[in-house]
């Protein structure tokens, strides 16, 4: 780790050493030994998702907007209508995406603090027979909300629409079983829970979809089905790859296999939320959501008003303690963020439950 910080700031975020060391090669794009990682990291997206049998990996250059932009352009047909469920930033950026590409588009919305209802989705596609498509986004990461997606994605599919997943900050610990679900596109990115480092976002997709969507796309980068018609027929990318990035992913992804799959990761990920939570309690913070409906991917706390605290002063003394927190997004509350992903483990969060004791102690003595 030596002089670098603790990122609580999915993402980026923390990433093993290992991960980092997978990029000290160069390789060649078109060279069969980089068509061979770039064979084997499509087919170890697939299952961590169960999704071998039923769905194709899609990866695209970029941060996770880029992946959810694609997928928006090519699945989304220009005639056709997305719904997008709304509780948090990122179900705001879906809707604002496909404004600016002329798609239409419908919100359904909830506070920030509670979870999609599939009654009110069910609702909303009887009374709208022209919606083609749903979003969802699965850990509302404004907060670290779970949506239930399960329960919408039977709601959408009994409704014979197409539902549209960002798992971004989901996808590697919390479970998404393709083969039982019924998702037409499942969307993440690299440097999330699967622990890889930046630069590349990728689209689980039915195949038959993509195969519907051919032309759907005004764009030429943005098209999922071009890039998926690719790699489909030789192994390569179509623009040049960010191969160290593809490196550190495919390294990532063997130590996620090897920790025991995104069981073992959601568990260590857990133990990480529970061992923060504890520690901040006892610092007289509270959580922004109710436990029921927080995934442990990332905390929301309260800045509390009454002790004088301001977020700056607050992320500097953790900064130069080597602590990087993340600043509350929401549109009401005065809050921050702190991430419980990444290659981060228990002691950690009691190094950081010191580094906050220290702080406070400084801060509000002055
Ligand atoms: C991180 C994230 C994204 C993508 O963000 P980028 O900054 O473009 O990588 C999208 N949706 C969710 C839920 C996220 O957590």
């Amino acid at each position: 780790m030596s002089d670098s910080p603790i990122l609580l700031t999915p993402g980026p975020l923390t990433t093993a050493i290992e991960t980092r060391r997978a990029m000290l090669r160069d390789w060649g794009s078109r060279d069969p030994a980089f068509i061979a990682l770039t064979a084997e990291l499509r087919a170890r997206l697939l299952r961590v998702a169960n999704g071998q049998g039923t769905h194709a990996a899609v990866p695209l250059q970029g941060s996770g907007t880029f992946i959810v932009e694609a997928a928006i352009a090519t699945l989304v047909p220009p005639a056709g209508k997305m719904l997008v469920l709304v509780n948090g930033a990122y179900g705001e950026r879906m809707v604002n995406i496909a404004r600016r590409m002329g798609r239409n588009v419908e919100a359904l919305r909830w506070p920030e603090d509670r979870p999609v209802e599939p009654a009110r989705v069910a609702e909303a596609l009887r009374t709208d027979p022209g919606i083609t498509h749903v979003a969802l986004v699965h850990c509302e990461t404004t907060t670290g909300i779970l949506n239930p997606l399960a329960d919408v994605a039977a709601e959408v599919a009994g409704a014979g629409r197409a539902l549209l997943l960002d798992a971004m900050s989901s996808f590697g610990a919390l479970p998404i079983d393709l083969a039982a679900v019924p998702v037409a596109a499942v969307l993440a990115s690299s440097n999330k829970c699967l622990e890889g480092v930046p630069g590349l976002g990728f689209a689980l997709v039915r195949p038959d979809v993509l195969e519907a969507a051919a032309g759907n796309s005004s764009s030429l980068s943005f098209d999922l089905h071009a890039q998926w018609r690719g790699f489909e027929g030789d192994g390569q990318w179509r623009f040049t790859p960010p191969v160290q990035v593809v490196a550190a992913l495919v390294e990532a992804m063997r130590a996620l296999e090897a920790e025991g799959g995104p069981t073992a990761r959601h568990a260590r990920y857990q133990d990480n939320f529970d061992t923060l939570l504890v520690g901040m309690r006892r610092m007289g913070f509270t959580l922004f959501l109710d436990q029921a409906v927080q995934a442990p991917i990332i905390a929301t706390f309260h800045l509390p008003d009454d002790r004088g605290l301001a977020f700056r002063p607050f992320y500097d003394a953790l900064a130069a303690r080597g602590f990087l927190i993340y600043p509350g997004k929401l549109t009401q509350a005065e809050t921050f963020r702190i991430g419980c992903i990444g290659a981060l483990h228990r002691r950690d969060f009691e190094r950081l439950l010191q580094a906050v004791s220290e702080t406070l102690a400084v801060l509000e003595a002055a």
